[in-house]
């Protein structure tokens, strides 16, 4: 079979199988060997679906002619352990959920499924993707592939470091509060939040109903455009899910940024909050610079309440959270704790089954969100807190829908994160440094806005820098071409990172 030249992307890959220069069987066995090398190191992986991988490869290789065209033809993906895959383990790195499996697919694993892919596993996060390190996960934290002392970033830890370390092109995460885009960033890959409603949520174990979307994780602009195209459009299983086309994604790119505005808002970087790292500055006006040179036009972007979207998401999040996760309470998923001999009979054995479980079952960062938001929606609290946040989040959409109406703004360009990743532990005990660091990504939940995390260059130490676009709704295209022209000026994807080739032990939900 000839050697086909640069088969990483998901773009690539698909075309070679396509063309039967390589076979999808090939192509996963790659995937599969680079997870066993490296995975008992970076613990990236939930569980490896080695055999139903396999077969489905080999499906793919047995109808290349009829399937010739599918968007995604034998492309491995990896899912995030908070998505529902029918039958396999889907535990959002919950001690919870131990043991569930799912009786359906997500719409987006089904879409996925039908565009060609081939699921190759479930990816770590943390418990019910509450994070930013994906240390809070039961099986243990994922390691950065770039610095192994260093978190990934999270929730999406683990599908953030399975696309940097070649595990997979491709990951499908979710993102409430920058869980996409942060891990993306701490990892040099590219990470998209889609607009609001642009992807089905069903079948996404819910953390914030109003800021939860699902989006790819990729190696390139391309790859993320492809995948976007494949998971898009309405859904009769989720009524928030929208109609807008998602046509023409793929072709957004056109080399050059003419015509377009970018807005920075200065006020807000350099507000003493933000505490943003000198190189993470450098680097951000770097990759300004060369969408400068490829034609956009630089102004200045005011967002006047950005600077409090830390505090408004950190009581909308964990409000909500604490009414979706009411329905963990051992009687239909996963674990239970205490049987009936041990609990007692009537009502008063069934809140010590509840207290048991939920007692045992969460870790100490869900219980927090569970409490804080239980505490925001109480009578008495409930104008102080959860109300003002949502005027707080009406403000902040509104200082968006000016900057792009009034100001002719057509993307606001930020840092993704304030500093590269941070070392594992360094934020473990303190959660307000945890949370502070998500204050450049948390917006574009509060507002539903798409956002996506583009690696822009490494720091001195070694450590990838991600530079942020937030877009009109439902203009993931002007994202992806004015990603493409810093892809094209500056293409860091194609640095990988070493490889640990450790030996896999094995993980289990601890
Ligand atoms: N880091 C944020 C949080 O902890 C965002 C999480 C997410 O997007 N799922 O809530």
């Amino acid at each position: 079979m000839a050697a086909a030249p640069d088969v990483r992307t998901a773009g690539a890959i698909r075309a070679a199988i396509a063309a039967g220069d390589l076979s999808a069987v090939e192509v996963c066995r790659g995937c599969l060997d680079r997870i066993d090398g490296d995975d008992g190191h970076l613990n990236a992986m939930t569980v490896v679906l080695r055999e139903e991988a396999l077969a489905r490869a080999a499906e793919v290789d047995a109808h290349r002619r009829e399937w010739h065209d599918l968007p995604l033809l034998g492309v491995p993906i990896t899912v995030k352990d908070v998505i529902c895959t029918r039958g396999q383990p889907t535990t959002a790195a919950s001690r919870i959920l131990r043991g569930f499996r799912p009786s359906y697919d997500a719409t987006v694993v089904t879409r996925l499924r039908a565009a060609g892919a081939v699921i190759v596993g479930k990816t770590n996060c943390d418990e019910f993707a509450m994070g930013s390190s994906t240390e809070h996960s039961a099986y243990g934290p994922t390691r950065n592939p770039w610095a192994p002392d260093r978190t990934p970033g999270g929730s999406s830890g683990g599908a953030a470091a399975a696309v940097a370390a070649r595990f997979a092109p491709v990951s499908i995460a979710s993102d409430t509060g920058g869980s996409v885009r942060q891990p993306a960033a701490f990892c040099g890959v590219v990470g998209l939040k889609p607009t609001y409603g642009r992807v089905s949520r069903y079948g996404l174990l819910a953390f914030g109903s109003s800021l939860d979307q699902i989006g790819p994780l990729t190696l390139t602009v391309a790859d993320a455009a492809a995948v976007l195209a494949v998971i898009a459009g309405p859904d009769p299983f989720d009524a928030t899910s929208a109609g807008a086309p998602a046509t023409a994604l793929a072709d957004a790119p056109c080399g050059h940024a003419r015509g377009l505005r970018i807005g920075v808002p200065r006020r807000l970087l350099e507000a003493s909050e933000a505490g943003l790292d000198p190189e993470v500055r450098a680097a951000f006006e770097t990759a300004l610079k060369a969408i400068g040179d490829a034609g956009a036009e630089i102004v200045d972007a005011t967002l006047p309440h950005a600077a409090y979207s830390v505090p408004a998401y950190y009581l909308v999040a964990p409000a909500e959270a604490s009414s979706n996760l009411a329905r963990y309470d051992g009687v239909r998923y996963g674990v239970r704790a205490g049987t009936a001999e041990e609990v007692g009979d009537g009502a008063a054995g069934l809140a010590r089954m509840y207290e048991r479980t939920r007692h045992g079952g969460f870790g100490a960062e869900v219980k927090r969100r569970i409490m804080l938001g239980t505490y925001a929606l109480s009578a008495g609290y409930y104008d102080a807190y959860y109300r003002k946040a949502q005027q707080v989040r009406s403000l902040i959409r509104d200082d968006y829908d000016r900057a792009f109406a009034d100001a002719g703004i057509d993307v606001v360009a930020t840092p993704t994160t304030p500093t590269p990743a941070f070392r594992l532990g360094e934020r473990a005990e303190d959660p307000l440094a945890m949370y502070l660091g998500d204050v450049f990504t948390v917006s574009a939940n509060l507002t539903g806005l798409p956002a996506v995390s583009l690696p822009a260059g490494r720091t001195a130490a070694g450590l990838p820098v991600g530079f942020q676009l937030t877009g009109r709704p439902f203009d993931e295209a002007t994202l992806f071409r004015v990603g493409d022209v810093l892809e094209r000026a500056a293409p860091w994807w194609q640095e990988a990172p070493p490889r640990t080739g450790a030996t896999n032990p094995g993980a289990g939900v601890g």
